[in-house]
């Protein structure tokens, strides 16, 4: 009997990978027409152990209330989302401790270092193209200021194992050389050797063609409807127009899970956090970044992907909306001007592709791999602004589990059935 993944995004696509790897048969069932259209089609790009801390980190409420005020805030909340959020965003602000977000930055870390491991070897074991680079990311402060609020997360990091170097102006220069004009706006920036970056769409596609030269089968245009379920175990799946039987059923629908699982009272804390990128054809123009560049104060990021840039920012906490805010995206644009201003007079912002995504972000900034309370029923999903980073070493945490054999790494922090110990810390 086979084994059903839901989903054929970062999530769906490594696990069922990892699954026919050890043994088991897989088909993949996404509803809609090709690999990779939803939150892992035109993301950032960036593969990060450097960026391990869960976005509620100590004071972010003082940040979203601020943000219901201010339309152009790089993390908002928009106000007719507040009841969608509640349950979950009280979760999200209380798992905002100080001692809680430590322990939550660990068990990232752990993850992600973890996953990158796993993402090389794959990508060099078949070859994998798309537009990997190793060069690491770069973070960019143009004040002391906005470079002492990332100071202890980066010491923190560095303790943890995380390689970094602290640059002055004329290293970053020596470094991107592409940032020279804007050299005396500098004031320091953190060079994370580790990091990587590429295209996850890209990635995506490379991994499935093997999947299916090995012998899985995914199947488009197939919405999951409903479960079926009999003496608390799962039996099988619905769509519009069939019943498929299946032994095992994993659920990694991105943002969507949580609607998937709530007929079985399966209760998952995922919200989806909309964000847009910026996809740019660079065929031409000089002076190109080798590797991704971020500046933390702009909540900007510019990814160099082959003959393309993309300009990635923003979170906002609207639904499901995946309508494009035309001030949002020419923002990015002044952005981009403002980091790179040579590179960006070469370019016609009309030619630029914009994008929308939901990162499907857990109420505790961590993800949920593995077994729910229904036998055969297991869950991928809520790894948020981090899912390309965490995709492959998810995977490997989920296959194991499934196939009851000892994971690599501690999976305990990302069970479903987590015990909420930390929440009085
Ligand atoms: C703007 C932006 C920038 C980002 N940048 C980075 C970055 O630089 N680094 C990083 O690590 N992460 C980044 N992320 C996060 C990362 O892209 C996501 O965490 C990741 O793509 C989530 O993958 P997923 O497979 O869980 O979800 P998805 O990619 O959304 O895949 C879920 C799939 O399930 C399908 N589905 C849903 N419901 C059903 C159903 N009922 N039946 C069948 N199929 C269904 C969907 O169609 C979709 O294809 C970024 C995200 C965004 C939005």
């Amino acid at each position: 009997m086979t084994d059903l993944v839901i989903g054929a995004g970062l999530m769906g696509i490594t696990s069922a990978y990892e699954l026919l790897k050890r043994g088991r048969a897989v088909t993949i069932l996404e509803e809609l027409d090709g690999p990779a259209l939803g939150a892992s089609y035109a993301n950032a790009g960036m593969l990060t152990p450097s960026m391990s801390d869960p976005w509620n980190s100590p004071g972010v409420y003082k940040y979203l209330v601020k943000s219901l005020f201010n339309p152009s805030s790089s993390m908002r909340l928009r106000l007719n989302t507040i009841p969608t959020l509640l349950g979950w965003g009280s979760k999200f602000l209380r798992y905002s401790s100080e001692p809680y977000f430590k322990a939550a930055l660990k068990d990232n870390f752990n993850l992600t270092s973890y996953s990158l491991t796993k993402t090389k070897e794959i990508a060099e074991r078949y070859d994998l193209k798309y537009c990997r680079k190793s060069e690491g990311t770069l973070s960019i402060f143009n004040t002391q200021e906005d470079f002492s609020i990332k100071e202890n997360l980066y010491k923190s990091l560095n303790k943890m194992g995380l390689q970094c170097s602290v640059l002055n102006p004329d290293e970053i220069v020596s470094l991107v050389p592409s940032l020279s004009s804007i050299s005396s706006k500098l004031y320091k920036g953190i060079h994370y050797h580790q990091d990587e970056s590429g295209d996850a769409h890209l990635f995506c596609k490379a991994l499935l063609k093997k999947f299916l030269e090995l012998g899985g089968q995914v199947k488009y245009g197939v919405p999951l409807k409903s479960l079926t379920i009999a003496n608390n175990k799962i039996i099988g799946i619905n769509t519009d127009s069939e019943h498929i039987v299946a032994s095992n059923v994993v659920i990694a629908a991105g943002a969507n899970s949580p609607k998937l699982l709530r007929a079985e009272k399966v209760n998952l804390d995922v919200k989806p956090a909309k964000g847009y990128s910026l996809t740019i054809n660079v065929d031409g123009v000089s002076g190109l970044p080798a590797l991704p560049v971020l500046n933390d104060a702009m909540n900007v990021v510019v990814t160099p992907l082959g003959n393309r840039l993309r300009l990635v920012g923003t979170a906002e906490f609207a639904g499901f909306d995946l309508s494009i805010d035309k001030k949002r995206i020419a923002s990015l644009f002044e952005m981009f001007k403002i980091i790179y201003p040579e590179v960006a007079s070469q370019v016609d912002p009309d030619s630029a592709i914009p994008w929308a995504g939901l990162r499907p972000m857990s109420c505790d900034g961590k993800p949920f791999i593995g077994a729910t309370k229904i036998k055969g029923l297991y869950i991928n999903s809520g790894q948020g602004p981090l899912g390309w980073t965490l995709a492959m070493g998810s995977a490997n945490l989920l296959a194991d589990i499934m196939f009851d054999i000892p994971t690599e790494i501690d999976a305990r922090p990302f069970s479903l059935l987590r015990a909420h110990r930390n929440m009085s810390m």
